[in-house]
């Protein structure tokens, strides 16, 4: 449809939002509403009011002296009433560009009195220039309750309220694909009843509810959206259940082996979690789990068991990391636990020499290695197995959607199992992996002794050093690590490089530090490794390398520099590399000066040691889309949904959703299936439902 108003270049900042077509302008939310209802003349004005005024500027200046620093910018105003309103934005240099005398604006704030000028006055109101084009439609922009949205290039959010008013007048109602019985039931407005309140709410609805993205209109859109989402997922699931796959046989032999392997007595959460998992491998269906825990909750010990069945059927197994250092871990891990089971267990990474990779894919090939670890070179088109039987994938959510089906197609329908290093808020999972079933291990391996955490600043360090030498002297191991975003490696590495000279050399000559980053070739990597595992090393200093995986339980001591600078999942991932022993475990935490935000993530450090209340947290303090940080593959994208402000009617939309799939009327499930066929990959940037 042709939409008044936007030409090829307003077509291009719009296409540039992922608005590309009509029904994404619909359901565009604005991102809050002001009340303009309350229009005065400047004459009318009382002091502490909230109000809209349309006026022309008359003045505009930034403020000289030495108030320029501050960036006041100071306008006055005047309308038909002839009274001057004066106007002030600090930090605001920029409006230099922007208003000018003669304009019309609309300005809306709180009214004040500036004594000093003795003049009615508003400090830092929203304001919109109005140009001719508005005047036309006024209307639209003052007198009422107004749609606020995010501009998009050039256009503004009065250009918005224009266009999407355009189209809500022109375009004949579309049909509501929300299934009318569900509607029905929970009383939720048309679809066009609530697109239209969405934007241009009565008047009588209460400002307080649109701002809380509350309104029956607001909270039929959401709903929908995660139904939508909700019922492609279940769809998903309940082709993939009918699939056929690997029915895996649990019998005593089996079991027999399982017991043969533990080096421990696994927890009650982890007999529990297995019991899931066995039950799925028993299926005639292919497996599509995903397993939960915290840190150093024992996910690989149930991986491994796992494994085991697999392999006893007659199957291979492999499991897919997403770093070298990650792999190489869980190699050694494995191939110690298997040893006694005489399983070969085989490592395929970037770093493999040529002749090391071509043995490797032999032997896969020939079905003569059992386990195979690797990263994404196990992707790669010529690595072939004979009998994949159960695909592991260690944090998933660093891999894409199509990296998980190419490494699941190595074998017929294998079983799949995904593991996650650190727990994932709820509503997350549901998003993210509502096609898997999960299973949690909520318990951690019993004499694990709560993990102490402080908070320093830089200036205390002296005290962190002797802190660290004190644990040495008792026989313990310390880690001392730089965490880096995925840019800084380099600038992490270096840091990391100097406080390696500096506690080698000044603070520490007669201790045995060790180095690690990233950049390090995979046998220096693993040489220090080594050597702090045997506790030859007695300070490790390093990069996030080693954020995951690495078990080392003699080692009771982790600082972390710069921690402000760093998510709370990736902090408490690092954590959970101490506390893995008998011994009482520290966590130091430095910092420079804070903000609110990271005082809020270092004190929620601080007070807990609980991975899934800091996930929930995290997820609060960083939104949906910082989560696991800018790369995170495969999250749907959410329009006017969020799951952090959303999640009950995420619950009640996943409810209805697999309510309405096992039993909702039969003609409104054809169309319903034939809504998400059509609509799901456009919406949600997912893979097509079957
Ligand atoms: P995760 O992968 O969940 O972070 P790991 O599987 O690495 O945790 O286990 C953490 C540590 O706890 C390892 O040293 C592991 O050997 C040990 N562990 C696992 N399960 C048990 C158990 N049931 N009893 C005692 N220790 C255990
Ligand atoms: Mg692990």
């Amino acid at each position: 449809m042709y939409v008044k108003g936007v030409g090829p270049a307003r077509a291009a900042m719009l296409e540039a939002k992922g608005l590309s077509t009509v029904e994404d302008l619909l359901v565009y939310p604005p991102f809050r509403y002001e009340d303009r209802t309350n229009v005065k003349t400047i004459a009318q004005l009382a002091p502490g009011e909230m109000a809209t005024v349309i006026a022309e500027v008359r003045t505009a200046k930034l403020s000289t002296f030495r108030r320029r620093d501050l960036g006041l910018f100071e306008a006055t105003f005047t309308d038909a009433s002839r009274a001057v309103l004066l106007v002030k934005w600090f930090h605001a240099a920029y409006l230099a560009d922007v208003l000018q005398p003669g304009q019309r604006v609309a300005l809306y704030g709180k009214v004040e009195y500036d004594s000093y000028a003795g003049q009615l006055s508003m400090v830092h109101p929203e304001y919109e220039i109005l140009s001719e084009e508005d005047e036309a439609d006024a209307a639209l922009h003052v007198g009422r309750v107004v749609p606020i949205y995010e501009a998009a290039g050039k256009i503004t959010t009065r250009v918005f309220r224009r266009l999407i008013h355009g189209v809500l007048e022109r375009l004949t109602p579309p049909p509501d694909a929300l299934p009318a019985s569900i509607r029905r039931r929970l009383r939720l407005p048309d679809l066009w009843t609530a697109l239209r309140s969405l934007h241009f709410p009565p008047e009588q609805e209460d400002l307080r509810l649109l701002n809380a993205f509350r309104t029956p209109a607001q909270i039929r859109l959401i709903f929908e959206e995660f139904f939508w989402l909700q019922y492609g997922l279940a769809v998903k699931r309940s082709s993939a259940r009918r699939e056929s796959g690997i029915a895996f046989e649990l019998n005593d032999r089996v079991r027999e082996r399982i017991k043969q392997m533990l080096p421990f007595k696994p927890t009650a959460a982890q007999k529990r979690v297995l019991a899931e998992i066995a039950a799925d491998m028993a299926r005639p269906h292919p497996m599509n789990r995903l397993l939960q825990g915290d840190v150093g909750s024992g996910k690989t010990l149930v991986a491994a068991e796992a494994a085991i069945i697999a392999i006893e059927n007659g199957y291979q197994v492999a499991m897919l990391a997403p770093t070298e250092i990650l792999a190489a871990q869980h190699y050694y891990y494995f191939r110690n636990l298997f040893q006694k089971l005489g399983y070969q267990v085989g490592l395929l990474t970037g770093s493999s020499t040529k002749r090391e990779k071509t043995l490797m894919k032999k032997l896969l090939a020939e079905g003569l290695v059992h386990f195979a670890v690797g990263t994404h070179a196990l992707l790669e088109e010529d690595v072939e197995f004979r009998r994949l039987g159960l695909a592991i994938i260690d944090e998933q959510h660093r891999f894409g959607v199509l990296q998980r089906l190419r490494f699941i197609r190595k074998g017929v329908r294998p079983d799949v199992l995904v593991m996650t290093a650190t727990p994932i808020p709820r509503t997350l999972a549901l998003t993210l992996y509502g096609d898997l079933d999960v299973s949690v291990i909520d318990e951690l391996p019993p004499g694990r002794k709560p993990i102490i955490t402080r908070h320093v600043t830089e200036d205390q360090i002296e005290w962190v050093w002797s802190f660290l030498r004190k644990q040495i002297e008792a026989g313990r191991q310390a880690y001392v690590v730089y965490p880096a975003i995925e840019e800084s490696e380099t600038q992490a590495r270096k840091a990391a490089e100097k406080m390696y000279r500096h506690l080698s050399q000044v603070v520490f000559p007669d201790l045995r530090v060790g180095l690690l980053h990233g950049r390090m070739p995979a046998e220096e990597k693993e040489a220090v490794m080594e050597s702090f595992k045997r506790g030859e090393t007695q300070i490790l200093v390093s990069t996030t390398v080693i954020e995951v995986g690495v078990d080392v339980p003699n080692a009771t001591v982790m600082v972390i520099e710069q921690a402000e600078r760093f998510g709370l999942a990736q902090l408490h991932q690092l954590r959970g590399r101490v506390g893995r022993g008998a011994e009482q475990s520290y966590c130091i935490l430095v910092t420079g000066p804070l903000n609110d935000v990271s005082r809020e993530r270092i004190r929620t450090l601080v007070e807990s040691t609980d991975g899934f209340y800091i996930a929930e947290m995290d997820l609060k303090l960083r939104g949906p889309g910082e989560f696991f940080g800018t790369r995170q593959a495969g999250m749907p994208s959410l329009r006017v949904a969020n799951i952090v402000r959303d999640a009950e009617l995420l619950e009640l939309a996943r409810r209805e959703a697999s309510d309405f799939l096992a039993s909702g009327p039969e003609e409104e499930q054809r169309r319903a299936l034939e809504y998400v066929r059509t609509h799901w990959q456009r919406r949600f940037g997912l893979a097509q439902v079957g």
